[in-house]
């Protein structure tokens, strides 16, 4: 007889001893993939509304596996939060950014801030912006072309918060910039720009998603005033179409990410996505 979800001994569930088999592989290919250099850096663009300018962009890692195909963050991200590998992808993704960088500035091309995400569990680690910054030094990155996201989680644990404080003060004075990545879908956000000195805000996906609603509007609009007024700059992530576009435009909105302008794409296609809107 099968035993099924709702059968509190099923411990071993089919689809369950799937995810576990799953996660198992993904841990054991985790050093390999690094050294063949399997996980890529995917690019999108954030637009400045005023103007239609590249403002920067987003790195966004990729996992190409050789049998597996591609492999997105959601499949992983969360498994490598849990055993602290993620710090090391997140090195990982931040070096190829700064080698990216250097490239630009050896065949004299223009340069554009990029951001990486830093995953909350770099926090646990006090030293652990020593080794950002000397591949800065390395790569001979000018200051204010690096961004880090963090999101929110970052803040919450009471312990963490003063070091965070600090972390972003170091940041800002080793030449980074900081970003609150996902703003507004935790109970804090109002109050974590109060206390912590971030150079821009993420506003998240969810606000865009049901624009019509009045009330919806009210609520972007006054956090578009709120970072004006704080002089945080303002990213609307996940635009997907026109209609968002038009209304963001409508509210002042600094800058926008999403599908509407393009999804993540390679380098190559970043380069050429960029060089086609430029000469627009
Ligand atoms: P995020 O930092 O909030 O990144 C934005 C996500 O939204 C990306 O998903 C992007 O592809 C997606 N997106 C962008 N525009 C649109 C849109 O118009 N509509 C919709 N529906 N989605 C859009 P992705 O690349 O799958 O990454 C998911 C999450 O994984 C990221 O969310 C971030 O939290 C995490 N992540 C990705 N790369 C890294 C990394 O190198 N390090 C760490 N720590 N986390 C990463
Ligand atoms: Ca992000
Ligand atoms: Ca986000
Ligand atoms: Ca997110």
């Amino acid at each position: 007889r099968q035993r099924h979800g709702t059968d509190p001994c099923s411990f071993f569930h089919p689809e369950m001893a799937k995810q576990m088999q799953l996660e198992y592989e993904l841990n054991t290919m985790f050093e390999d993939s690094i050294k063949k250099r399997d996980f890529q850096i995917y690019l999108q663009p954030k637009v400045r509304l005023a103007d239609l300018t590249l403002s920067g962009a987003e790195a966004l890692v990729r996992w190409i596996h050789p049998d597996k195909g591609m492999i997105c963050p959601s499949d992983f991200i969360p498994l490598f939060e849990e055993n602290g590998k993620i710090c090391r992808l997140d090195l990982y993704v931040y070096e190829t950014v700064c080698a990216y960088l250097h490239k630009r500035i050896e065949q004299q091309k223009d340069l554009f801030p990029i951001s990486v995400n830093l995953s909350r569990a770099h926090f646990k680690d006090l030293n652990f912006l020593r080794k950002f910054s000397e591949l800065k030094a390395k790569y001979g990155i000018p200051d204010g072309m690096i961004e880090f996201e963090l999101t929110e989680y970052s803040f919450l644990d009471k312990q963490q918060r003063e070091m965070v404080k600090n972390c972003i003060k170091q940041m800002h004075r080793l030449g980074f910039h900081c970003a609150l990545d996902d703003f507004g879908v935790g109970y804090s956000a109002l109050a974590l720009l109060k206390d912590f000195d971030v150079d821009t805000i993420k506003l998240d996906r969810q606000f865009f998603v049901d624009m019509t609603n009045p009330k919806a509007q009210t609520i972007i609009s006054g956090f578009i005033e709120i970072s004006e007024k704080l002089g945080i700059h303002l990213v609307a992530e996940g635009i997907e179409t026109k209609e968002q576009m038009e209304l963001l435009k409508q509210f002042h909105c600094e800058m926008v990410q999403g599908y509407y302008f393009s999804k993540p794409l390679t380098i190559d296609e970043f380069e050429k996505w960029k060089d086609t809107m430029q000469k627009q």
